[in-house]
């Protein structure tokens, strides 16, 4: 264990390691609680985290990897039915949670343990287990389908971050700004284990808020990790936001991921700060694939290159590979490489309909490659593709399109069945001012030129707001199916 977090034996023990809120811990009390836990939890092979945005849940994963247990993090909004299936798919020994909190029904006679953040010991030692065994059992978003356990082995999780310290130049002296939930790769793999693995320190703002971003940027926080839904709270507010602005311009590293960081947004933020976001592109069952680098080229609507380690291939319909960089060919994302899941649990079915017969993984997501490697994300082979005309259109531009109209407020693009072109292009659109909607004519127009006139969206629908998940991802599913 000492393997995965050298910091906690080693470090300078007075050092800040977890701040939540008001609480905090240097890494020698955090070594004291999570070993204390980690001593009541020798033997046990799965252990659930409550994890709410909380102090505790950072002790308890930290405890159950120290413990060589692997951790099960339950997302505390998820329904009756949704905590019933995980708890029964993955069977935990018990469940870790902070003390004073209620769980619902859906955990059944589940066990509980609470988590002393103060505890001083006596401190187990790191159970010495092989860097194969499992150490997370993490359950993807849901966005396309019911979420399935990805099991994630202990290297996974320092191949992923050391090749990201290295993308990143990510040491012991960031901090990092935190706002994201616990129960995903992006808050707890890289948002919490991350700086652990570093030596560094995260701040936890328990909710996200742009104050609170401007409030620790100007404290002296290096480094910012969120999802396009934040970025986007934060070009919204920066026109009428100096400090804000002024607070992300002293940022070392902005960073997005989780979904595509609509490139209007990217392009208000660097207007305002001179600070580009960069983003990196990864999932549940891959921890992270490509990123732009520290050093590189934040090129608007690209998510940089394969990380050191990681192997990716573009793939057509066919099973033929794509060599050309040109920036057009459009083939599915499949990687290998040491930071990739083992199995979705007791889904031997999914595990192998994910791979192919050469050992890749099918990420599921589209893309094509610029001339310089860089990978830009069409979208998802099942959500975001439309067959229009004779053409593969990926959603994303088009929605990139559509929010450049000063109109629209937010949009989505799926594609209907048509009897003419095969499929036609449907705009979900909240307006800027829903007294005033722009017209689908106005639209249909404005991608038109933009674009390609077979790019124009056919089908124009108002929203008040988009279906979206915890991590501000669009539910296209949920869209068509109220339509
Ligand atoms: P489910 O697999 O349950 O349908 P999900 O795929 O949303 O849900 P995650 O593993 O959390 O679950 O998300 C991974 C997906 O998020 C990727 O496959 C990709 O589609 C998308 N994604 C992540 N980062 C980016 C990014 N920078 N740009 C575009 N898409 C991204
Ligand atoms: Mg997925």
């Amino acid at each position: 264990m000492s393997s995965l977090f050298p910091a906690l034996a080693d470090g300078p023990g007075d050092q800040v390691a977890l701040r939540f809120g008001e609480r905090s811990l240097t890494y020698g009390e955090l070594a004291a609680a999570a070993g204390t836990l980690a001593g009541r939890l020798r033997g046990a092979r799965r252990v659930a985290v409550w994890a709410t945005p909380e102090l505790e849940t950072a002790v308890a994963v930290t405890g159950v990897l120290l413990a060589g247990a692997a951790a099960v993090p339950l997302n505390p909004k998820s329904g009756e039915k949704e905590l019933a299936h995980i708890v029964s798919d993955s069977a935990p020994t018990l469940v870790l949670t902070a003390p004073g909190t209620q769980l619902p029904a859906g955990l059944g006679d589940l066990a509980r343990l609470d988590v002393d953040a103060s505890a001083t010991g006596p401190a187990a030692g790191a159970a010495e287990v092989p860097d194969t065994d499992p150490a997370l059992i993490v359950y993807t978003s849901g966005t396309t389908g019911p979420p399935k356990g990805a099991v994630l082995p202990r290297r996974a999780l320092a191949t992923t971050l050391d090749a990201l310290a290295d993308a990143w130049q990510w040491t012991a002296d960031d901090v990092l700004v935190h706002g994201l939930p616990l129960f995903h790769v992006h808050g707890l793999v890289l948002g919490t284990l991350g700086p652990l693995r570093r030596g560094g320190s995260v701040r936890h703002l328990g909710r996200f808020s742009t104050e609170g971003v401007a409030r620790e940027l100007t404290r002296g926080a290096t480094m910012l990790f969120g999802v396009p839904t934040m970025y986007h709270r934060i070009a919204e507010a920066l026109p009428e936001d100096p400090e804000l602005a002024a607070a992300l311009g002293r940022a070392r590293l902005l960073v997005s991921g989780s979904a595509a960081l609509p490139v209007h947004d990217h392009e208000r933020i660097a207007a305002a700060t001179g600070r580009r976001v960069i983003e990196r592109y990864g999932m549940t069952e891959t921890l992270m694939n490509t990123s732009v680098r520290a050093d590189g080229e934040a090129r608007p609507g690209t998510v940089g290159v394969p990380l050191p380690g990681v192997e990716l291939r573009l793939v057509e319909e066919d099973g033929t590979e794509i060599g050309a960089y040109d920036g057009e060919s459009v083939g599915e994302i499949q990687v290998r490489g040491a930071n990739l899941f083992t199995e979705y649990l007791n889904r031997p079915d999914a595990t192998a309909a994910a791979h192919t017969a050469d050992g890749w993984f099918r990420t599921g997501d589209m893309a094509v490659r610029e001339p310089d490697g860089y990978v830009r994300i069409v979208g998802r082979k099942a959500t975001d593709l439309i067959k229009s005309g004779g053409y593969k259109i990926g959603a994303g531009e088009i929605e990139n399109a559509l929010l450049e109209h000063p109109g629209v407020r937010e949009a989505a693009v799926t594609g209907e069945p048509d009897a003419d072109l095969g499929e036609r292009i449907v705009a979900w659109v909240v307006p800027a001012d829903p007294q005033s909607p722009p017209t689908a004519e106005e639209l249909a127009d404005h991608v038109a030129r933009r674009l390609a006139p077979h790019k124009r969206p056919r089908v124009v629908h108002h929203l008040a707001a988009l279906p979206r998940n915890d991590m501000g991802k669009i539910m296209k599913r949920a869209l068509v199916a109220d339509a």
